[in-house]
């Protein structure tokens, strides 16, 4: 990924852009390479040192090293091939007229992975190791500094061509669930893994349960790191039993769940845990589109006394450059600079690559989105026209959020596939009856997923878990708690209580059931015979009629039937009996009827009464 990611390009740059783009689309002499970059292949040579390759002039360079040393020299390095099989020669991408212009299609990217786990666990332990990690110093020289997020690489232990696999990983910098919360309920999916941190002295703890919901409720694969394994208590066993209850089956008893013990304070099986990670991130065959404008997500943001505002931002898709005008939410700019996580001047960062930008026009909010545009007119254009939806929203409450009263119309529109729950209840025991009933009512249209249950009140984590998630809270026999509802109001979060069971599948299922397409029924009312016609002064047509049977009713539709034809169909206006209008004629009686628009009414018509009615729907 380097090779579309230049980890340090310099900070001379003086024919822009356009001058420093360079193709290597094969391996390369040390006198080639050496030539292509405009240097002194002695250069080269000192360059390669720093990666730990010595080479003579003759010797070959891999596209990922010459990708790098032309980075290091201030190039954009462009390759057909992703770094995974950079050392294959690619078909060879057209030459890049403009720095937009870029090889399409979709290439490999680095996974995102955020770490999770009980406090105290040792999440940021883990994390600064990864950090020092000696492979990570090696492939990118020096210790990162604290963006919100960092890259790193992983050794997966596979060689080619008689050197190392280098896997590169992003981790999100910030442990637990509340930055990725945050994240998500913006609508970022920031992540691709999350690492699941278990001190294996402590066992399964409540925040343990709690970044399980949110892993699975952001459909994350899971790996499990059991930790503190140097501790003379360690249990590493009881960690995986108990996991179990919670879903989660290890491979080690059948499942399908990586677990790697490790000692994130020693280091000890950290390697492993990063080799896991590659494999699990190349199953999941993350690519992106390094070309195009760039989409990504900020991970945090501040106000820098001397630089103004700064954030980093998670680049999605795309690549972003220095120099691009960008909108971030309602704010917008230009990007004035741009480092990565060693504090490197760059000047391009492509897909799942951290970086800090400034030039912004205000702080941002973690989570919120960044888009780079062709202009900084379009930038504040559309800044502007986002503040003013925003506005929209905040008079209209949280318009994205779901309820009861909306879901009908939501999922008409196709917004909502899946309804996401979380049940809270007095004891397990209506819980589980609570969730049985709601998970039946799934169907093909609308999938009722529970991202949570638990017995005890509603609180603000399970607000944040539906914040995120985009879910409706269903409270049992159980209580709010004072500041999950002030959470609740302020995310726009429904949250609904309920102290009868069928009260509860009520509200699901009548919710669902708007949701399908109405289906409506012709039901007979009754007919009557016309056994005379008279003329009002008007005009029109008035039929005397009998009913025969049932009843005719003002509103009902009506079919006029002469013989076997079908003369007539409308609706039934008006209905009198003697001189009296009347709602409904039953059988045996005389009555008057008239239908707008028809006056031609012959004795011996018969006049078919009939009613509309709603299908009720089986989910
Ligand atoms: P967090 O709250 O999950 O981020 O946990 P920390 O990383 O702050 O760790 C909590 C405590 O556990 C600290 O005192 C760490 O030094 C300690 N700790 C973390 N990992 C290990 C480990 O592998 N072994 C031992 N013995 N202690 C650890």
């Amino acid at each position: 990924m380097s090779l579309l990611t230049p980890t340090a390009p310099g900070s001379s740059n003086p024919g822009g852009d356009e001058e420093k783009l360079i193709e290597i689309n094969g391996p390369l002499t040390v006198s080639d390479l050496a030539t292509k970059l405009g240097i002194r292949p002695q250069d080269v040579q000192r360059e390669l040192m720093n990666f730990g390759v010595l080479a003579n002039l003759t010797a070959q360079v891999s596209v990922d090293h010459a990708a790098k040393v032309a980075e290091k020299r201030g190039f954009i390095a462009i390759t057909a091939t992703p770094a995974k099989a950079a050392t294959t020669a690619g078909k060879g991408a057209p030459a890049a007229p403009g720095k937009k212009a870029r090889p399409t299609g979709p290439t490999p990217r680095p996974p995102v992975i955020v770490i999770m786990g009980h406090v105290d666990h040792g999440k940021t332990t883990l994390l600064d190791t990864i950090r020092r990690s000696k492979v990570a110093e090696a492939e990118f020289g020096g210790i990162t500094q604290h963006i919100g997020a960092f890259q790193t690489a992983a050794d997966t232990g596979e060689e080619r061509d008689g050197k190392k696999v280098l896997r590169r990983l992003t981790f999100l910098d910030t442990p637990g669930h509340a930055a990725f919360t945050r994240m998500r309920s913006r609508g970022s999916s920031a992540a691709d893994i999350a690492v699941l941190v278990v001190a294996a002295n402590d066992g399964v703890m409540p925040q343990t349960v709690e970044a399980i919901d949110h892993a699975k409720a952001a459909k994350l694969p899971i790996v499990i790191a059991v930790n503190k394994i140097d501790l003379a208590e360690a249990d590493p066993n009881r960690v995986l039993t108990d996991l179990t209850q919670h879903g989660i089956v290890v491979e080690d008893f059948g499942g399908d769940v990586a677990a790697i013990q490790i000692s994130a304070k020693s280091g000890l099986g950290v390697d492993d845990l990063l080799a896991r990670l590659a494999l699990e991130a190349d199953i999941l065959e993350l690519s992106a589109d390094a070309n195009g404008p760039a989409e990504g997500v900020i991970l945090e943001a501040r106000l820098d006394t001397g630089k103004g505002p700064v954030a980093t931002v998670m680049v999605e898709s795309g690549s972003l450059f220095a120099g691009d005008s960008v909108v971030v939410g309602k704010l917008y700019g230009k990007i004035k600079a741009m480092s990565d996580d060693r504090g490197q001047k760059i000047n391009r960062a492509g897909p799942a690559t951290p970086v800090e930008i400034l030039g912004l026009s205000g702080v941002p909010s973690a989570g919120d989105r960044l888009e780079s545009v062709e202009s900084d007119k379009e930038a504040r254009h559309l800044a502007a026209e986002r503040a003013a939806d925003d506005r929209e929203m905040r008079l209209g409450g949280h318009a994205g959020r779901i309820d009861f009263a909306s879901l009908f119309e939501k999922i008409q529109r196709g917004d909502v596939k899946e309804l996401n729950l979380i049940i809270k209840a007095d004891v397990q025991g209506s819980l589980e009856a609570v969730q049985d009933s709601l998970e039946k009512l799934s169907t093909a249209e609308v999938r009722v997923r529970i991202l949570r249950t638990a017995v005890g009140a509603v609180g603000e984590n399970d607000i944040l878990l539906a914040s995120a998630s985009n879910a409706i809270v269903i409270g049992f026999n159980v209580k709010v708690d004072p500041a999950a509802a002030r959470v609740a109001r302020d995310e726009g979060i429904e949250v609904e209580t309920f102290k009868i069971i069928y009260e509860v599948i009520d509200a699901v299922e009548n919710s669902m059931r708007g949701l399908l397409t109405p289906i409506y029924r012709e039901v007979k009312t009754g007919h009557a015979e016309v056994r005379a016609t008279f003329k009002l002064p008007n005009n029109n047509i008035v039929a005397g009629c009998y009913v025969q049977e049932g009843i005719v009713r003002r509103g009902c539709g009506v079919r006029v039937h002469r013989g076997k034809e079908v003369v007539f169909s409308g609706n039934l206006d008006s209905l009198r009996h003697v001189k009296e209008n009347v709602k409904e004629m039953a059988t045996g009686y005389e009555c008057g009827i008239i239908t707008d628009g028809y006056n031609g009414y012959v004795v011996g018509d018969i006049i078919e009464c009939f009613e509309m009615e709603r299908v009720h729907r089986e989910l």
